[in-house]
């Protein structure tokens, strides 16, 4: 069978093959390995499903997407210019879901920790992921 990629599309794939294996929740999982920590993922008996439980610190880790999850004021939040009230109502919505979310948890003793994807880019990381850990510690 004849090799249908040039290599201009080969090298497009593979680039977005990086780009999915060093998504933000991949890289706190693994910063957060690294350093010892264990958690367990998406915890579905917690409100909102947790990113991340950390049991033994009573932590739960939730990373946002910035436009999903409505990061107010982040250059990553931009609603689309076509069906702008859809999108406003959709995100919104998961934005008071989430706070909802955040408030049940902390009622249940849990300390919430909420990281968003713009926090991970570029300098902001490392920054980010070392305030993390102070964060967890920190009874
Ligand atoms: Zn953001």
């Amino acid at each position: 069978m004849a090799d249908v990629h040039d290599k201009k599309t080969r090298s497009y794939n593979m680039s977005r093959i990086r780009a999915k294996d060093t998504k933000p929740e991949l890289l706190v999982r693994k910063f957060l390995f690294e350093n010892g920590f264990r958690y367990r993922l998406h915890q579905k008996k917690l409100p909102g499903k947790p990113d991340l439980t950390l049991r033994k610190h009573n932590t739960v880790i939730f990373v946002n997407g910035c436009f999903w999850h409505g990061h107010q004021g982040c250059k990553y939040f931009v609603i689309p210019k076509t069906r702008t009230e859809w999108w406003k109502d959709k995100i919104q919505a998961t934005a008071e879901k989430d706070l909802k979310n955040y408030e049940e948890l902390r009622r249940q003793g849990w300390k919430v920790i909420v990281i968003w994807e713009c926090e991970l880019k570029g300098e902001k990381r490392r920054e980010t992921l070392k305030n993390l850990i102070t964060k967890i510690a920190n009874e």
